[in-house]
């Protein structure tokens, strides 16, 4: 049995920027019991008036693609400025037992004993859906613990990118020069979502090819529809290896993170996912108390067969279930 703590000694370790609270806080948020999941909301209660200070910044690419080495040496520039960065990872193939494309202990060797960066992977054995929402109150805590800086890391798989889309101030996109865009599993629609294109490993004989691939981009990006906000977003080269482009890409992120402030862009984007958030919660809350129901899943079964065969209408049979149900109306 774990020995139980109040509310206060999360918030007030995780407050005082004590690195062991945070992380006892997070394995609390990533609880399935509901008496830690209790616990996680009245220290997430607590801490509020103390998140929401970070750049939130979403980075996806495919698997390859160069996130890993990109984030070293990023997070490693950065912390040099003087940022305390987190780095969060959002991984759908961490859910299946066996393997996981993001979050194993070998990558960001480097950054994981810089005392300015924290790294935590992906909780596995979840739902997309759970893994995002998990991955959002993390956030807060990181940002109550002083992280100025959150970096949430996906990989190219299924709607991994639309859910980080969806927590973030700035989505950037790594793509690899010269591999096609269907090599790059790429689909058009997260081209949309991004606020800037990196290509990687833009150093030797790659130089040359990053730059034509640039251009290449760059003209597929102006065929896009204006994002409204003002913002239009660039291409960039840059090169974990060499460092190229780091600089430039946080510049860009700045530039973009100004413009918004300014133009009240970053605000509205972020109440706009505060509210997509809980309308998403409520609609799973919604749905897993309806099928949570004593004896449901007979009922449904019933109802179903008279559908399958057509004696019952959707209609009518909705009617029924929800009439026999506490909570329909
Ligand atoms: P991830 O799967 O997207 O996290 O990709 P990794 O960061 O693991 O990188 C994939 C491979 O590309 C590794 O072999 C890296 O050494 C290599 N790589 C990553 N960044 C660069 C770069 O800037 N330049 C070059 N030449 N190779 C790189």
């Amino acid at each position: 049995m774990r020995h139980r703590l109040a509310p206060d000694h999360y918030a007030t370790g995780i407050l005082a920027g004590d690195r062991l609270v945070l992380s006892q806080a997070i394995t609390l948020i990533e609880s399935k019991r509901p008496d830690d999941q209790v616990l996680a909301q009245q220290v997430l209660e607590r801490i509020l008036p103390n998140s929401g200070k970070s750049i939130r910044v979403g980075i996806t690419g495919v698997p390859g693609v160069g996130k890993s080495t990109f984030i070293e040496a990023f997070g490693t520039y950065l912390t040099g400025l003087g940022h305390r960065l987190a780095v969060l990872t959002v991984d759908p193939t961490s859910q299946r037992s066996g393997g996981s494309l993001l979050g194993d202990k070998t990558r960001m060797e480097t950054l994981s004993m810089n005392p300015n960066a924290y790294i935590r992977p992906s909780p596995a054995g979840d739902s997309l859906g759970g893994v995002g929402h998990r991955t959002r109150e993390t956030m807060l805590l990181c940002e109550a613990a002083g992280f100025d800086l959150i970096l949430v890391e996906t990989v190219g798989v299924g709607q991994s990118e639309t859910v980080v889309h969806g927590m973030v101030d700035f989505f950037l996109l790594l793509m690899l020069a010269g591999a096609g865009d269907e090599l790059q599993g790429m689909k058009r629609g997260i081209m949309e979502l991004a606020d800037a294109l990196a290509i990687t490993k833009a150093d030797g004989d790659n130089q040359q090819l990053a730059n034509r691939a640039r251009v290449e981009y760059e003209n597929a990006l102006h065929l896009f529809p204006p994002t409204g906000n003002g913002w239009f977003p660039p291409v960039l080269t840059c090169s974990a290896l060499t460092g190229v482009g780091i600089d430039a890409l946080w510049a860009t992120i700045q530039g973009q993170q100004q413009l918004t402030s300014e133009n009240g862009h970053r605000t509205h984007r972020r109440q706009e996912q505060q509210l997509t958030w809980f309308r998403s919660l409520l609609r799973q809350r919604l749905e897993s108390s309806f099928y949570d129901q004593p004896d449901m899943r007979n009922r449904l079964a019933i109802i179903e067969d008279q559908v399958r065969v057509g004696t019952l209408l959707p209609v009518p049979a909705i009617e029924t279930l929800l009439s026999q149900s506490p909570t329909g109306h």
